[in-house]
């Protein structure tokens, strides 16, 4: 999935630089957030989109002991690929699950997590045709509304998971999850988490024990709420988890110069014509477009680009593979390297920044990174952005 660097990579038209030590640190600072967790880090869509085999390996070496607990994905396609990456530590999968992949689920050696009696049944016929025990977490829908067992009724539905479950599979754990961990306003976080309190109160005995409902806001705000495990994502990789909270920025998004022109008033640029020189200008073009993943709409929402310090504003619209800047006075030539998110030369764009001009979340910036955009590992502080 993600693409690791390669010689020909270091001549990228454009590249996403990824620091797995600020990624370690933003673990680290999560785990001194929430004392009593264990780590469940969430490296789905291939870790928000910077690829999750460096930076898995990034959290091995950040945390003492058995600290980390395993890694959370969103389908097992995706628990596969941690598995062909080399990762032999749990993984767990977010249900809901789709009616056809249990059995793959089983080969791979996943831990599912569970949203209602069909899955539970599902899962340990995977488990009989496996001829072993297979463990699962119950999720618990205390307002997400996507998935999950009810809040109430618990005593009832608990019952019927351990008839399902028989012998046949190990419950390890129940989980919830947050709609809101990341708003001013704690109150809602509180209430589903009562709500998450009582409903497994009423479980029966025998119901696995092993309790988690905190993403990286609500384990940055309330220290996991109390949990065994926390399972944050996006501060790990960068993006703010509410009000506050400040991690390390662990992605650059930098792009190559590939034309720089002089024009003449009225010249104009990019489909729709919508930008004209307004006198003599000095134009730059960079090998990246809305194919890479740069948001489309950002350049007329004041979309901005690093420059040898400066930052130059986008002009006209973003095609697919290529983006313009008016870098007017100043010198740039065929090959300079421009930022479009992160920090270069003492300037910064910030992922949030980014995301709120396009009117979107961070999460969305990150993930919407394509494939077309080789990942580059290397320490964002060592200043080596030019490769
Ligand atoms: C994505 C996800 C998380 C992580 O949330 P962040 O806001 O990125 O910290 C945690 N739990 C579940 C169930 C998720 O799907």
């Amino acid at each position: 999935m993600s693409n690791q660097q390669t010689e020909a990579d270091l001549m990228s038209r454009a590249w996403v630089e990824v620091d797995p030590g600020a990624f370690a640190r933003n673990l680290q600072a999560v785990s001194r957030a929430a004392p009593g967790a264990r780590l469940l880090p969430m490296v789905k869509a291939d870790a928000y989109g910077l690829g999750a085999g460096p930076l898995w390996r990034a959290a091995q070496g950040a945390l003492p002991g058995d600290a980390l607990w395993g890694l959370g994905v969103a389908s097992v396609g995706e628990g596969e690929a941690l598995r062909a990456q080399g990762w032999s530590g749990r993984i767990l999968v977010c249900p809901p699950i789709p009616p056809g992949e249990y059995a793959r689920a089983a080969a791979a050696g996943l831990t599912l997590g569970l949203s209602d009696l069909t899955a539970v049944r599902a899962w340990a016929e995977a488990a009989r045709a496996a001829g072993r025990r297979l463990g699962f977490h119950a999720e618990i829908d205390t307002g997400m509304g996507r998935a999950g067992f009810p809040a109430e009724g618990a005593a009832a539905w608990g019952r019927q998971v351990l008839d399902a479950a028989g012998d046949l599979l190990e419950w390890e754990g129940c989980f919830t999850h947050f709609h809101s961990a990341d708003e001013p306003d704690l109150a809602p976080t509180d209430a589903q988490a009562e709500r998450f309190r009582r409903a497994v109160a009423e479980l029966p005995p025998a119901a696995g024990r092993l309790l988690h409902s905190a993403n990286s806001a609500a384990a940055l705000r309330r220290a996991g709420y109390g949990g065994a495990l926390v399972r944050p994502g996006i501060f790990l990789y960068g993006g703010a988890a509410g009000p506050g909270t400040a991690p390390e920025p662990v992605a650059a998004l930098r792009a190559r110069v590939v034309r720089v022109r002089d024009v003449r008033p009225g010249d104009t640029v990019g489909y729709g014509a919508t930008y004209a020189a307004r006198g003599a200008e000095r134009w730059a073009t960079l090998a990246i477009g809305y194919g890479d993943g740069l948001p489309r709409r950002l350049a007329g929402a004041g979309g901005e680009a690093l420059l040898h310090g400066r930052r130059v504003p986008m002009i006209g619209r973003i095609s697919m593979d290529v983006t313009v800047v008016d870098v007017t006075g100043m010198q740039v030539a065929t090959g300079d390297v421009a930022t479009l998110v992160g920090r270069a030369d003492g300037a910064e764009i910030t992922l949030e920044s980014v995301a709120r001009r396009c009117g979107t979340i961070t999460y969305e910036i990150l993930t919407g990174l394509g494939p077309r955009l080789p990942r580059v590992y290397a320490s964002l502080n060592a200043g080596s952005t030019h490769p």
